[in-house]
Formats: C-alpha cells, structure tokens, sequence
C-alpha cells in the first residue's frame, strides 16, 4: 500500500499522516493527496485540522480522536477502516510522537487493518539537525516530568546513556529543566531549538548555566525542543577529582557528592565515595 494512485479511491485502511510543525509549506505532496482523497481524518483538534484543510482547500468529515477516547468509539474507528480510508493527524507533526496514535495503530493491526504511515515533520528530528550536537545516536525522551523529583529522577536515569538527549519542552518550563540538567548532568553542551521552522526559529547551543542565565533574563515564547549532548569521557588524574569533591561536599552529602563527580569524570563511583568519607574526617 506504498503508492496509491492518484485520481483512484484510496483503499480502505488507516494512514498516518504527518502534517507540518509551523511551516504550511512542510506539507508533503503526498500527505495532500491522501487527505484530499481519504473518507475521513481522525485529528486531536477539529479546529487546528480545519485550518490545515482549508488551506490545502480540502473539506472532509473530522472525527476527534485521542488515545483517552472510549474503548467503543476506538473500535467504531477501527471497524470503520475495514472498508473505508481514514486518516490520522495530530495537530503538528508526526501522529504518535508526544501525540495520540499508539492504542489505535496497535489496534487496526491486530484487527488486521492496512496501515500506513506517511512520513514528514517531527520536531525531535528537525532540532537534532540543526543543534549541531552528535547525531549517530540519540534518545528521544518526550517531555520531563513537571515535578522537581520526578524530573530530576528521570535526567539520573538516562544520564549514564550514551546517546545525545532529545526533550519537548514548553517555554514556562525551560528554565526548571535547564538548572535540574545542571544539577544532574552537568557539564554537557546544551541546544535549545525554538519555533522551528517558524518566522522566529532559534537555536542556541551552551552550558546549561549559561542558557539558564540567558532564558531567564529573556523568557522564551513558543515551542522548544531541549537537547543534551552525551556524557564525555573526561581524562582526570584522580587526585583533581579531590578539588572536584571538595567543592561538592560544600552543598552535598558525600553519597550524592560522589555521584555528581563520578558523572562528570566518568570515575568509579564507590572509590570517590570512600575519598568523599576520607576528605570529611579531615
Ligand atoms: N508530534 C509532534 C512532532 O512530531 O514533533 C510533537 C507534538 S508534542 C505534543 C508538541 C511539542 O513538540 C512541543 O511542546 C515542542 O516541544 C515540540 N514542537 C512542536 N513543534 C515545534 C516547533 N515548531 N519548534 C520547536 N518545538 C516544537
């Protein structure tokens, strides 16, 4: 179901569509087709959908949808694909990133449904390209928890990840998540892409002290997605890990303090623990 010919109705199954990020113009030719000749599309917001047809000068039924809707409509939805062609959107980007789309793509599959999915604009890679951070591998990670603890749970969890990071962030939030980064996985080099694809798009690379300081004296608008570069392995003599230490030990206890040296150092944890202990009896 890779080419569907143009002019012919679409054969009855279930395609994700990506649709643009901010740009119109990001639209595929191929995404138009399939809406222009789909039965119905199945959207977040009927409104934002609308916006998008009517600029391609398509009118079609708009079915809402997200993953939190009945378990009757759902398969309403799915039994529908058996003999008629309906699209998937979410109000920007690629369907099922940070968006609804999993429960009824794994749906139409086991009901046996074709499904396709038509690639175009996602967020996630559209920053990665344009942070200039290492992109051979990255972790894709969605948005951090609003929750200090939850928050700076999950940076620990993937801080040992060889991989360059990949957040949505939202603007309010920005500042929060750059001084827990700070905390947690400090030293790495930090790209905060904004409005991507937009009038305003901007990309700023930095510590996450210097981009904390710069978002807080000029709060950010718009969309962001929050990059963090993978861990580096720092040569360190283990003797100017005591500097390290020390300065740690001002704020930390010595477990914690051992924990933010090891991950700036990438030294053994429990040796700089027992040196930790060592350098608060002196
Ligand atoms: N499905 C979308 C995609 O493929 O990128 C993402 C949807 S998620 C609900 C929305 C988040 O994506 C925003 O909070 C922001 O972090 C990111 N985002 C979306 N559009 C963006 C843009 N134009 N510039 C920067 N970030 C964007």
């Amino acid at each position: 179901m890779n080419h569907e010919p143009i002019n012919e109705p679409l054969s009855a199954g279930l395609y994700i569509v990506a649709t643009p990020i901010g740009n119109l113009g990001d639209v595929t030719m191929r995404a138009a087709d399939v809406l222009a000749r789909c039965d119905a599309v199945a959207c977040e917001d009927t409104r934002v959908t609308g916006k998008l047809l009517k600029h391609l000068g398509i009118s079609k039924p708009l079915w809402r949808y997200d993953d939190h809707s009945a378990e009757n409509d759902r398969r309403r939805l799915v039994e529908s694909m058996q003999s008629r062609a309906i699209a998937l959107v979410s109000d920007a980007g690629t369907p099922l990133i940070s968006d609804p789309g999993y429960r009824l793509v794994r749906e139409a599959r086991a009901a046996g449904v074709s499904v396709t999915s038509l690639p175009g604009a996602c967020a996630a890679i559209t920053g990665l390209t344009l942070s200039g951070l290492p992109n051979d591998r990255f972790l894709f990670a969605g948005f951090l928890p609003v929750k200090d603890k939850a928050r700076s749970d999950m940076l620990t969890q993937l801080s040992g990840i060889d991989a360059t990071l990949i957040f949505y962030e939202t603007g309010p939030r920005l500042t929060k998540s750059l001084a827990a980064i700070d905390k947690v996985l400090t030293g790495r080099e930090i790209s905060v892409a904004r409005e991507l694809t937009k009038m305003f798009e901007e990309c700023r690379t930095g510590s996450a002290g210097e981009l904390n300081t710069h978002y807080s004296a000029y709060p950010p608008k718009g969309e962001i997605v929050l990059m963090v570069a993978p861990p580096t392995e720092v040569k360190i003599n283990p003797d100017d890990a005591d500097d390290l230490l020390l300065e740690a030990l001002a704020t930390l206890k010595a477990s914690q303090a051992a924990a933010q040296v090891a991950r700036i150092t990438g030294l053994d944890r429990k040796a700089l623990y027992a040196r930790a202990m060592e350098l608060r009896q002196r």
